[in-house]
């Protein structure tokens, strides 16, 4: 093939992406045909369909500007006539983006509890651009509603809940989360940032913030230690914080803008609070309740939902690359490797998508407040398993992508790759690191009856399961919850063992939920992946590949 042909053929490629990329997403509207009433979902359907046009038509285009060094975010802390400001600065092109994310309806469903499978389907077509940028604020948004509404008192909740649900994009209506100081994130319990009640129902907030994304927010949501209270995280407070009070900045100082790897886009910064005014959220003795239970689990849900949307987009991008690109004479996807790497790609993302959806459906239920306490035991596993499991598939999959493009792969402007291969490292990180959700997910299980629900729920799904795989599979699930119990007996062997337990049984579970859909192949494959036999004792696995390769169209 010829420079031109070459240069056609690329053109090509990227001309295969879909204007509406959620049409053709059969995995996640399948996902939701089989979870929601024929009216919501028509519903549904209609409004993801609209955004996803905007994603790929205004989103994207937005997101290659302002990622780029040259237009991120810039500190503006006072404005001309010397008055402080401590304002942050975007391209233009980011506030585009982010009118078309509010419009959405992604955050203001917040002001309809039980609406979780709408706002994770946005979510996740947001995901398609890796657009933390603006997926960050949305999500800590939708966790600060909930929070007023289940935990905060009527006044408190009056007061900060409406600019929260207001789909006008605005400074006013965007929010972030601040637990993180610089003495550790993981452990929350070390926060020194203090908390002093002022006699009238608030508190004056100082201390020091060490990451602290969306930090051109309206509202803050914040952990501080309550004076005279509890060490550790019992004498955690959650707070709100204005941003402004009368106009002014509430008592606060931005230090300076990371440098970051990734999730450029987003404004995180270094902030100093010197008697801001703040609002409880909730009893000040519930505050680290309420910043885990309600803001962080909103945070993990939304982040593993972006991971399945991130793996989506790498999938589209390689399945459409191999078709069009070519090497020796040949389509790249014709070489049994690229369609072997296609086929556990499409496995991975699908797997994570339902997986993701699975504890949607528990979000919805638990936010209606019509979660039964099986539910609400086994979103406590689902939520810490599954941000941990797909935040890592996620960089897998991405990389996986990258390589499928070859050294254009790793160009920035040639591909979305890149950003979301930055991205998703990052995505592994916030909301709480690996080890930090596998010891609470090994704690939960030796501390609450978590593993029989696990066990019941995982069994219950394979009966719909084919009965030419649901042995492999049943045999698979026995062996991971083996494993788990033995790491919640024996304290030796689950300090050393659990993570790669987890990682075990939070891929069985994404087969057991492939395989009740009667995705066989996919399931089949993912199990494949799980073990990898020796060369030549996998029978099936061509017939597999090719069938899965042959779904991606
Ligand atoms: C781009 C970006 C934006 C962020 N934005 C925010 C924000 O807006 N608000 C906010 O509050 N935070 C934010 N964070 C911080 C993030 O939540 C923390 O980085 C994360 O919680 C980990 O904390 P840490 O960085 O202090 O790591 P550490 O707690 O120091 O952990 C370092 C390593 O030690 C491991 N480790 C820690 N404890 C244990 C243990 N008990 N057992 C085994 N291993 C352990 C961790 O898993 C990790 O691998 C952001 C982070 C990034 C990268």
């Amino acid at each position: 093939m010829g420079t031109d042909d070459a240069r056609a053929a690329l053109v090509a490629w990227r001309d295969a992406f879909p204007a509406d990329p959620f049409a053709g997403d059969h995995e996640l509207r399948a996902v939701l045909a089989a979870a929601l009433p024929a009216d919501r979902l028509t519903a549904l359907e209609a409004r993801a369909s609209a955004f996803a046009r905007k994603v790929t038509g205004v989103v994207g285009p937005a997101a290659r500007r302002y990622e780029q060094h040259d237009h991120l975010p810039e500190l503006a802390r006072w404005d001309g006539l010397g008055h402080r400001t401590e304002a942050v600065e975007f391209d233009p092109a980011y506030h585009e983006a982010g009118r078309a994310v509010w419009g959405s309806g992604l955050v203001a469903l917040s002001g309809t509890p039980g609406s979780a499978f709408e706002q994770a389907t946005l979510l996740y077509l947001l995901a398609l651009e890796g657009e933390a940028g603006h997926a960050c604020p949305a999500t800590c948004t939708i966790g600060l509603a909930r929070a007023l509404r289940r935990a905060a008192d009527d006044a408190v909740r009056d007061r900060f809940l409406p600019d929260l649900v207001d789909p006008e994009y605005a400074t006013a209506t965007r929010a972030s989360q601040f637990l993180t100081e610089v003495q550790g994130g993981s452990d929350v319990g070390a926060n020194e940032c203090a908390a002093v009640p002022a006699g009238d129902g608030t508190y004056r907030i100082t201390g020091e913030k060490w990451f602290c994304s969306v930090a051109d927010a309206g509202q803050f949501f914040l952990t501080a230690r309550v004076e005279g209270g509890s060490p550790g995280t019992r004498g955690l407070g959650s707070f709100v914080v204005p941003r402004l009070v009368d106009g002014a900045p509430n008592g606060f100082a931005l230090r300076r803008l990371k440098d970051k790897l990734g999730t450029r886009g987003l404004a995180s910064a270094e902030i100093d609070f010197t008697g801001a005014v703040a609002w409880p959220v909730g009893p000040v003795e519930h505050g680290f309740r309420t910043a885990v239970g309600v803001v962080l689990n909103t945070s993990r849900w939304l982040t593993a939902v972006g991971d399945a949307g991130m793996m989506r987009r790498a999938v589209l991008e390689a399945a459409a690359y191999a078709v069009h690109r070519t090497a020796f004479d040949r389509p790249i996807g014709e070489f049994p490797a690229v369609r072997r790497t296609l086929a556990g790609m499409a496995a991975q993302a699908a797997g994570a998508t339902h997986l993701a959806f699975a504890l949607t459906a528990l979000e919805d239920r638990i936010d209606a407040d019509r979660a039964t306490e099986e539910d609400v035991l086994f979103h406590r596993f689902l939520v810490n398993a599954t941000k941990y499991v797909l935040s890592v598939q996620a960089t897998d999959v991405v990389h996986a992508g990258v390589e499928i493009l070859g050294g254009n792969g790793t160009i920035e402007e040639f591909s979305v790759l890149p950003r979301l291969y930055r991205d998703a490292m990052v995505f592994e990180s916030w909301e709480g690191s690996h080890n930090v959700l596998v010891a609470q997910v090994l704690t939960d299980l030796r501390r609450l009856p978590i593993l029989e629900v696990v066990d019941a729920r995982l069994r219950t799904l394979l009966g719909g399961a084919d009965p030419r795989l649901a042995p492999a599979v049943v045999k698979e699930l026995d062996a991971a919850l083996d494993d788990v119990r033995r790491s919640a007996a024996d304290e030796e062997f689950g300090r050393w063992h659990f993570r790669q337990v987890l990682d075990r049984l939070g891929t069985v579970a994404e087969v057991v939920h492939l395989a009740a859909a009667g995705r066989d192949d996919l399931a089949g494959q993912l199990l494949a992946e799980l073990d990898p036999v020796r060369p030549g004792d996998d029978p099936g696995l061509v017939d597999r590949v090719e069938a899965i390769v042959a779904g991606l169209g």
